[in-house]
């Protein structure tokens, strides 16, 4: 089965761009694919167009083959925007054998280890009473695993460190009173602290008080979380942004981490996640998969999550907390995998298992977006 054609469409659906790709093969077999760059869309789509260059007439069964050719052959190997690319190519990939052997995807992966994917849900209100209302809220649809967003960004784009952790802190505090032990909870501070600040954070809480810890801090440098490390018994959730195995080298093997934010649109897609999750499950770290793009990434990692032993939760964007975002919409992505509660069912139809309505995304386009430029109050740059 050749490989006819890649198509990139960087196109803007609800509320956001996706970067769908669609391989095609002359049995008329296709796949889809989805590639997790976001706001570097446009710089993805050069990438899988190179790449098309010489994939096209390639069989598309030899997905192992053609991940090591994407990545080794060419000097300048790696990084966000190639690895994205890959990502793309190699989740389509996965759906055309999928399709032609008429199995589900995860069962190219060793099969499924599980019926029900379990999610945790996020809030989408500041820290504050409505905050662990709407917690309460999730808990009761089902939900045991929530995360909570900090304080601290204003309107005019200003986020002060140091008032953020203070608020957040208090109010995390009162959300485990009132919502009680059994619920796991955690809160993404989306890499905006310095070690410093994120000891200071851990330690205004009792212990127990958080589960887990998204990205406290940026990731460029291991030895910056281990420091981190001995200042908190705060498990951290890392690695989202990885673009390979050998980004999650240091921290699985340092034992810096607990829990793996794989993003299989990122890290160089299903063949680059299972190795990844095989590493992990050595040093038993969890995965807990980031999902924030649309349905095929969605698609993609429910497989991925169906297929791997050590699991926690997979993100979801779908839950009422969030209401409609729009780019899960059901008349583009006609067929995609649908919250049962608080986890999404398994299915079993071959490939990824969803349909896409090409005729819509051909017309709609790209819309530039920029991530906000978060400024302290003193005027200078801070992350986002
Ligand atoms: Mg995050």
């Amino acid at each position: 089965m050749k490989i006819t054609a890649i198509k990139p469409y960087p196109v803007w659906i609800g509320t956001r761009n996706q970067l769908i790709v669609k391989i095609e093969t002359d049995e008329g077999i296709f796949g889809w694919g989805e590639s997790g760059l976001s706001g570097r869309e446009k710089a993805v789509v050069g990438a899988i167009e190179h790449y098309r260059e010489f994939l096209v007439g390639r069989n598309a069964f030899d997905i192992g083959a053609i991940w090591q050719e994407t990545y080794r052959s060419q000097y300048f190997e790696g990084g966000r925007v190639l690895q994205a690319a890959i990502s793309a190519i190699d989740i389509a990939l996965h759906d055309i054998k999928g399709k032609a052997l008429g199995v589900p995807v995860y069962d190219l992966l060793g099969g499924k280890q599980r019926d029900r994917i379990p999610t945790f849900a996020s809030t989408s209100l500041p820290p504050g009473d409505a905050m662990i209302e709407q917690a309460r809220e999730l808990m009761a649809q089902g939900w045991n695993a929530i995360r909570f967003f900090p304080a601290g960004q204003d309107s005019r784009g200003i986020f002060e460190p140091r008032e953020s952790i203070g608020e957040t802190a208090r109010w995390l505090v009162k959300a485990r009173e009132a919502l009680g032990e059994s619920v796991v909870l955690g809160i993404d501070y989306h890499h905006r602290l310095s070690v410093a600040e994120t000891a200071s954070f851990c330690q205004k809480m009792p212990s127990g008080t958080l589960d887990f810890l998204e990205e406290p801090i940026r990731d460029e440098t291991p030895e910056a979380y281990e420091s981190l490390r001995t200042l908190t018994d705060v498990p951290f959730a890392i690695g989202e942004e990885f673009s390979s195995k050998w980004q999650f080298l240091p921290y699985i093997e340092r034992g810096i981490h607990q829990f793996n934010r794989i993003d299989v649109c990122n890290v160089g897609g299903l063949t680059e996640a299972m190795k990844v999750a095989g590493w992990s499950e050595a040093h038993y770290v969890d995965m807990m998969p980031h999902n924030p793009l649309g349905p095929i990434c969605t698609a993609a990692t429910v497989h991925f999550a169906a297929a791997v032993a050590n699991f926690s939760w997979l993100e979801t964007r779908a839950s009422p907390a969030e209401g409609y975002l729009g780019f899960y919409d059901t008349s583009v992505f006609t067929t995609q995998p649908t919250l049962d509660g608080a986890a999404y069912p398994v299915g079993n139809a071959p490939g990824l298992g969803v349909e896409v309505d090409e005729e819509f995304i051909k017309k709609q386009s790209f819309k530039f977006w920029e991530a906000p430029h978060l400024k302290r109050g003193d005027g200078s740059v801070t992350n986002w």
